[in-house]
């Protein structure tokens, strides 16, 4: 098998697993109990969330543990919403983002808030001055990703956290696919409020961190215990943490020197298609992206039969979104960059990582040299 949609999820690294390993057995205490079994899962946990701080050029007291990376979507968009009622009932968000930010908002849109969708131009880019332009006295929250999970495509955020701070108005960002692809500090971007997850860089499904800025108002949506200073009840998932918090470390150790192997697989990747297949469209190939992500059209051919021939040769691969491969619509994202819709329908993800090898990508070439002409033939497009 070779495995090429690492933007879905990824294997879990060996000594992310040694390092959970003791919080599933001996060390199984609950963090809030105050018998020594309890102050040493308190330890792990405090550890993690100096780890994963320092990692985001963050402080411990603004990382909050979540269930994962739409858990923590929610909390950003709910709490903030929630929190700033009285402010406003106005988010900007944009058309290219993932699902646990888009149906967040239209969520809280059937609730009476009101939500303006920035568009991108034809490389998935969002204008900055745009999402200025659409801020209103009664904007609590600007929600922009960092990176796309279906293109790669990397989005202007210090200058959009810039233009919303200078409007008044907070700003979150998912930045689940940009974390362990590109550098991530928090300072830096300008940001108030960050998502993370643990699965997308080799650490446990079910594992994911909200950076929230020290004074931002936020209310949580859910309610129980005093855990993470009251903004996320529910007893801890220690082992799941400290997952993150190697994985986040571990990931980090490489970025650089894995960011420019992958971008040279590639690059090898896409200059073989092209060079030999006529119809190739490289998404958001316009744009600065992170390294592991190639989002390709092959006109005239259904991105779904594409993904069913891979399969039969044992290679994994998604077709415009991995979230939407039960619905025959063609991708938002792709959509949203005024591609044609059949040529989304099309379209073929192809995301890279840790295990990735040359003679991977060669043996992919291989196949879709084969099964492109072929199912062009006997394709219904005319
Ligand atoms: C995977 C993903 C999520 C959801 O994270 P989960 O941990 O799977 O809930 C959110 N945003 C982006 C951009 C993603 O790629």
């Amino acid at each position: 098998m070779i495995y090429f949609d690492y933007n879905a999820t990824t294997p879990l690294h060996e000594d992310v697993l040694e390092a959970m390993v003791p919080f599933l057995t001996l060390r199984f205490g609950n963090p809030s109990s105050y018998y020594q079994l309890g102050r040493d899962a308190r330890q792990a946990l405090e550890q993690a969330r100096r780890d994963v701080a320092v990692c985001l050029g963050a402080q411990p007291d603004e990382i909050v543990f979540t269930g994962g990376g739409t858990e923590a979507d929610n909390l950003a968009l709910r709490g903030v919403a929630h929190a700033l009622r009285e402010k406003g009932r106005h988010i900007v968000t944009s058309a290219v983002e993932h699902h646990a930010v888009l149906r967040t908002a239209e969520a809280l849109q059937a609730d009476g808030l009101d939500v303006t969708c920035v568009g991108v131009d034809a490389s998935g880019c969002v204008d900055p001055d745009q999402v200025g332009r659409c801020i209103r006295p009664d904007t609590v929250l600007v929600s922009i990703m960092a990176a796309n999970n279906e293109t790669g495509v990397i989005q202007p955020i210090r200058e959009i956290a810039a233009v919303a701070h200078a409007a008044g108005t907070l700003c979150h960002t998912d930045a689940v696919q940009a974390v362990g692809k590109v550098p991530v500090d928090v300072g830096d971007w300008g940001v108030d409020l960050l998502t993370l997850t643990a699965h997308k860089i080799y650490g446990p499904k079910g594992s994911g961190a909200l950076y929230i800025k020290r004074g931002t108002p936020l209310l949580s949506p859910i309610t129980g215990g005093h855990h993470e200073q009251s903004r996320r009840a529910g007893t801890e998932n220690v082992a799941g943490i400290v997952g993150l918090s190697a994985a986040l470390r571990i990931v980090l150790e490489s970025l650089e020197t894995e960011g420019r192997r992958l971008e040279v697989l590639r690059q090898r990747l896409e200059d073989a298609l092209g060079a030999q297949l006529d119809g190739v469209h490289v998404h958001g190939a316009g744009a600065s992206r992170v390294p592991n992500t190639s989002n390709l059209s092959f006109a005239r051919v259904d991105g779904e039969a594409v993904i069913l021939d891979l399969d039969l040769h044992g290679i994994c691969a998604a077709t415009g979104s991995a979230c939407t491969t039960h619905e025959p619509e063609p991708s938002h994202v792709l959509l949203a960059m005024g591609v044609e819709p059949r040529l989304a329908q099309g379209a073929v993800r192809i995301s890279l990582g840790k295990d990735s090898t040359a003679s991977d990508v060669d043996r992919l070439v291989g196949v879709l040299l084969d099964s492109v002409p072929r199912l062009r033939r006997i394709s219904s497009f005319a």
